[in-house]
């Protein structure tokens, strides 16, 4: 039985605004509970909502950063249904005419490339946070009520979690390139729900779809993926198809909890938002975002496999953080082999980085020092361990790299006397290894080189040694 998975995602991006969405409340994480609040984000009677400007024009940014279409015409609509979280019974969202549609963002797999369609990215409003104590009780906080929210959902083209990681990570690289949203999963300004269900290939049997929410890391929606393809697989085989359903992520014990049978769409009794009237964007408006909209990172990607030289694999790990790809290209400006530097990028400074789990804006040195630590390295004052010890300590101290190669003593002996000593010494230590060597065992080679590294303290340059005892051995 040939089973295909079906995967969609649904993405709700909380947007960095100054104010909330349709009033002039902070648009702040983290704030007593209660503080920003209004008669407008509460729902008070007679209370009249105002679109917040900079959020529509961040939710336009979305959409041409994914290649959307963009509707000129600007109406909200009243989602309604009960909740505590929702105190006005409804919330402002954007049903009939979705902001942005048919967009796609092209994502990069073990199986190849592939696009995976937007059906649409509207403008909507948070609700509030339900907050439950030790002591059971269920506390609210406002405070979200009435951020403005984005809301990204794609068409069901994704087959496997790794498809849908490569999606995520795409779509939150964009977002974090165009300033909108500061895209922490943890803090819930990316929050990403799954739509899933799976295919008879033969014969067309389908599971019924559930969607799966609460889930707040990468990891997450991979797990659940991969828990709900088990179990719509077990479906499918015992003919019991099951139904439209919402199911909880309980990360503990690794499997969804069913929440609810799903809402079809009518529940909601959509109805036309009437404080707020229709407005035509004007196209000077669309026109100027899109001027402004900054290189994306899959264009940067393209450009620093040009620019610099290097590999698609290293271009799209740089450029899936803004930070890191803008850090690479300062490094750049002070060194030439493109390659290297992303090694070491990528490497041994991306490691120290998430080690002390700073941001790369608190780096204790700047990007002209590393650029003389690879110097160093490059004119052989150093070797590739020393220059590796070199970095740890710039990390520690902010040190310069010259200045801590003198400190920690590993310049290279470039002195051929003293390494003709140590050599020297090796073979004379070792007759048994010359034997071998003349026995045609050349393994024994890399233990003499081995030993003179040891005897230079790790000095001197291996390659070097090596000629050197090369050439000596010749003579014996
Ligand atoms: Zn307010």
């Amino acid at each position: 039985m040939a089973v295909k998975t079906i995967l969609g995602l649904e993405i709700h991006v909380e947007l960095l605004t100054k104010t909330k969405m349709f009033c002039g409340c902070k648009n702040s994480f983290g704030d007593a509970p209660n503080t920003n609040v209004c008669d407008v984000c509460l729902g008070f009677p007679g209370a009249l909502p105002r679109p917040n400007k900079k959020a529509v024009e961040y939710a336009i940014a979305a959409g041409y950063a994914m290649d959307c279409s963009i509707t000129k015409r600007y109406k909200m609509d009243r989602k309604k249904y009960f909740y505590p979280d929702l105190v006005k019974g409804y919330q402002i969202t954007q049903a009939e005419y979705p902001l942005c549609t048919d967009g796609y963002i092209e994502i990069e797999t073990e199986a190849g490339k592939k696009k995976v369609r937007i059906e649409r990215i509207h403008i909507e409003e948070d609700t509030g946070k339900a907050i439950h104590n030790e002591n059971g009780d269920t506390l609210m906080d406002y405070n979200r009520s009435g951020v403005p929210l984005i809301e990204i959902v794609t068409r069901p083209d994704m087959e496997t979690a790794e498809e849908a990681r490569a999606f995520l990570q795409s779509l939150k690289a964009r977002l974090e390139y165009l300033g909108i949203s500061d895209v922490k999963m943890e803090e819930g300004s990316l929050r990403c729900d799954v739509n899933i269900n799976v295919v008879d290939r033969g014969t067309d049997t389908r599971t019924k779809i559930t969607e799966v929410k609460n889930l707040n890391s990468f990891r997450a929606v991979g797990r659940a993926i991969e828990a709900e393809e088990v179990r719509h697989r077990e479906m499918l085989k015992t003919g019991e198809l099951g139904r439209k359903e919402t199911r909880r992520w309980d990360d503990a014990s690794g499997q969804t909890i069913r929440m609810r049978t799903k809402e079809e769409g009518n529940d909601y009794r959509y109805s036309v938002e009437g404080d707020l009237p229709w407005a035509n964007l004007p196209q000077s408006l669309l026109d100027e975002v899109k001027e402004n909209l900054p290189e994306m990172p899959h264009v940067k990607k393209d450009r620093l496999m040009k620019e610099y030289g290097i590999g698609e694999y290293d271009a799209d790990k740089l450029t899936l953080s803004k930070e890191l790809a803008d850090a690479y290209e300062e490094l750049m400006k002070e060194t030439k082999n493109g390659e290297v530097a992303a090694n070491w990028m990528l490497g041994d400074v991306s490691r120290h980085i998430n080690a002390m789990e700073i941001k790369i804006s608190e780096l204790p040195f700047t990007m002209k020092q590393l650029a003389d630590l690879l110097q160093l390295l490059e004119d052989k004052t150093i070797h590739q361990n020393g220059a590796k010890k070199v970095l740890r300590s710039m990390f520690e101290t902010g040190k310069e790299p010259k200045s801590l190669v003198d400190e920690l003593g590993l310049a290279q002996i470039t002195d051929t006397g003293a390494l003709d000593k140590i050599v020297d010494e090796v073979l004379a230590a070792n007759p048994d290894s010359i034997t071998a060597i003349k026995n045609g065992k050349d393994r024994a080679i890399g233990f003499l080189v081995g030993q003179a590294m040891k005897a230079s303290k790790g000095k001197g340059n291996p390659q070097t040694m090596r000629t050197l005892i090369e050439e000596k051995m010749k003579n014996l």
